[in-house]
């Protein structure tokens, strides 16, 4: 009984290619028991990516299965096949073991990436698609309870002297653990698709030390505080020096009243001495009036008396004598 195979993870990129994939895709190999799938095991075809420049996985199968018929193989060796453009193809019947790991293929399914491992790198479209096979088997098909956890995926190699599946199947960055892990970034194009460009982290935002900023901030307090005090200092400085001026100012004024007084005093006085000074000239002018006065009349005097003395001697001295004496009685 054919095996019917849906992938939804993988929507369009899940194909079902048995009928058309050269050979006998449904009787080749041994017959499959369910219980007895324990692995799923992972190859590489060492056929030529094409796909994944032209988008015909078809074209890959077929290489793929007319490689295997030209072994004299009935039909495709795998069960499906990774096609480099990332489309899985289901290639092989799950009724049956096909032919991919020798003495093996009765427990096992295998899917074979297209391409040569040992020189280039699986598309990331192929890492993304296996992962999603891969995760589909161990935990979506209760039909082979016996295939359910990661360590059952395995390369060829694990069992045979083979270089399949290529140089990079452990070490490290290995191909397995890209397929467990989903991780096909940096693997060449195509890029599986929905899935977008992984975004470009945006830088975390700096983390502030509050604390820090806190201590920052009160330094600049107190710096501006320290500031206004200085400033407080000046303007009380500044304060007193014009409290002391003021003082000084109203002892100033106190003084040109006092001056002003003692200056009109002193105009008062010396107008005084000057008027003194002009009625003791006056007295002065009028004493030397009278000393002239008095020395014209000591001359007056002089004369009369000698005339006085000339009048006694004679008659008209006696006259004369009568009338000097009725003019100055008193001499
Ligand atoms: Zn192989």
């Amino acid at each position: 009984m054919p095996v019917e195979v849906k992938i939804p993870a993988l929507g369009d990129k899940f194909q079902d290619y048995r009928q058309d994939i050269p050979g006998d895709s449904f009787n080749w190999g041994p017959v499959i028991k369910a219980t007895d799938i324990d692995t799923f095991t992972f190859h590489h075809t060492v056929t030529k990516q094409t796909a994944k420049t032209d988008g015909n996985w078809k074209k890959e199968c077929d290489a793929v299965g007319n490689l295997h018929l030209s072994r004299g193989w009935a039909g495709v060796g795998y069960r499906f096949i990774i096609c480099s453009d990332g489309t899985v193809a289901y290639v092989g019947d799950l009724s049956r073991g096909g032919s991919a790991v020798a003495d093996h293929n009765n427990h096992m399914f295998s899917a074979s990436f297209v391409g040569d491992f040992t020189k280039e790198l699986p598309t990331a479209a192929q890492v993304h698609s296996a992962h999603l096979l891969s995760k589909h088997f161990l935990f979506e098909m209760p039909q082979y309870p016996n295939l359910k956890d990661w360590t059952q995926i395995k390369g060829h190699k694990d069992f045979n002297p083979t270089a399949c599946p290529g140089s990079n199947w452990t070490g490290p960055d290995n191909l397995r653990d890209r397929i467990l892990n989903d991780r096909f970034a940096g693997y060449p194009d195509p890029q599986p698709v929905g899935t977008a460009t992984p975004p470009v982290p945006t830088p975390p935002a700096p983390i502030i030390d509050w604390e820090q900023k806190a201590k920052e901030l009160e330094e600049q307090v107190n710096q501006q505080k320290t500031i206004i005090d200085n400033l407080n200092q000046q303007i009380n400085d500044r304060n007193n020096d014009i409290t002391q001026l003021n003082s000084k100012l109203t002892t100033a004024e106190g003084q040109i009243v006092d001056l002003t007084t003692q200056r009109d005093s002193a105009i008062a006085q010396a107008q005084d001495y000057l008027q003194i000074k002009r009625e003791r000239d006056e007295l002065l002018n009028q004493r030397d009036l009278w000393t002239t006065q008095e020395r014209n009349y000591k001359k007056e005097i002089t004369k009369l008396t000698s005339t006085n003395n000339d009048l006694r001697s004679g008659s008209v001295g006696k006259l004369a004598k009568a009338i000097f004496k009725t003019i100055f009685p008193f001499l």
